[in-house]
């Protein structure tokens, strides 16, 4: 919000600045100032209030809310809101305030609407996944067959072996023999183990990253370097956010045990370059068919790699986020990779507020938002 500059000590007989003359007398406000500060101060607390239930910075508030469902907004809020036990690190301090900073937590929520809470943030968050987040307007991202041929993002080789898998566990396995020992591309060569991917077999969440680093290529397992210790404190901040919201059987499915992790390409790229595309040809189809078999209610894509990949959209990242895709039916939300926010903190609040939205968008797919009265009555 614009806030017009008040009024400043040195306003002498109402002028500003100007120097050489002593200060006699403030400008007495005319009813006009009154009416404009007036103004301001309730937009300002319309928009603590907000984010206090959990709404999204930097967005439109929803038109209507029960007051009873708004808490005294405190200067204190957003620091004693944030996870007291077990609290993972940098993603929930100061800059942190930056992941987490407008949960509402037991202690200062109404007790009694989880369902006001639940219900007032899937409104504004209907209204927020849709909406341009800059003054510059976004595109809207559509489902990759409405994309422009000029626009597309990276293509893959489907395999007709990995068609029609039997969901879970099983589809999994076969996927894994048929990769085998790869030698489909050149990332064979540098690769020390092939990641494939590690998860519930049947989850609600599934993250694609871009392909393994390092800790990755020596253990075989995804995200379990630096990054991965980051993703990890994102899950488990999920969860938390959705206990909150009051969806416990949603926050049960938000652990690092309980989602899915893969990447689009399954070798290391050597120094961790960019996969090129006829790597991430060769190997798109193993993730596809992950996806399929795996059948997850949403999916995260974790960086440009994966996003330009699943949605194919070849628009920049930055353009993408923040608002839902499709990927063969399935919700994809597009955010910052974690490798990304370990050079970039700042961008954790984006990354936040996309997770949010997940959470919700989960909720939503699940069933488990509550019904009746809708939160203006
Ligand atoms: N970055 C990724 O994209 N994937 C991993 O598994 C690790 C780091």
């Amino acid at each position: 919000m614009a806030l017009p500059h008040p009024p400043t000590a040195d306003v002498r007989d109402g002028h500003t600045g100007g120097t050489g003359s002593s200060p006699t007398r403030l400008a007495a406000p005319t009813d006009d100032l009154h009416a404009e500060l007036s103004q301001i101060t309730s937009a300002l607390r319309a928009r603590l209030d907000w984010l206090r239930i959990g709404g999204v910075d930097g967005c439109p508030l929803p038109a209507q809310r029960p007051a009873r469902s708004v808490p005294p907004v405190t200067r204190s809020a957003p620091v004693t809101d944030m996870p007291r036990s077990g609290a993972p690190s940098s993603f929930q301090r100061p800059a942190a305030a930056a992941f987490h900073p407008n949960a509402p937590s037991p202690e200062s929520a109404p007790s009694d609407d989880p369902a006001a809470l639940a219900r007032a943030a899937v409104e504004h968050a209907s209204r927020y996944a849709t909406r341009p987040q800059s003054a510059a307007p976004r595109a809207a991202v559509r489902p990759a067959a409405a994309d422009s041929a000029t626009a597309k993002g990276p293509s893959e080789i489907v395999y007709p072996e990995l068609a029609s898998l039997s969901p879970g566990e099983n589809g999994l396995r076969v996927i894994r023999d048929f990769i085998g020992d790869c030698r489909r591309c050149n990332l064979c060569h540098g690769r020390n183990q092939l990641v494939f991917g590690e998860g519930n077999p049947a989850p609600w969440l599934a993250f694609v990253g871009e392909g393994p680093g390092a800790d990755e290529d020596r253990t075989g397992l995804p995200f379990v370097g630096a990054a991965g210790d980051l993703l990890s404190k994102m899950i488990k901040a999920m969860g938390e956010h959705a206990q909150k919201l009051g969806f416990p059987e949603l926050s049960a499915r938000l652990s690092r045990e309980q989602v899915y992790i893969a990447n689009v390409v399954k070798c290391r790229p050597p120094g961790n370059r960019t996969p090129e595309a006829d790597e991430i040809a060769a190997c798109g189809g193993f993730v596809r068919a992950q996806l399929e078999v795996l059948r997850p209610r949403v999916i995260v894509a974790l960086g440009r790699t994966p996003t330009q990949f699943l949605l194919q959209n070849a628009a920049p990242l930055g353009r993408l986020r923040g608002q839902f895709g499709d990927w063969h039916g399935v919700p994809v939300m597009p955010t910052y990779h974690p490798a990304y926010l370990l050079r970039t903190p700042s961008a954790k609040a984006s990354v936040w507020d996309d997770l949010k939205l997940v959470i919700l968008k989960l909720a939503e797919q699940s069933n488990l938002m509550p019904s009746g009265p809708q939160s203006s009555t």
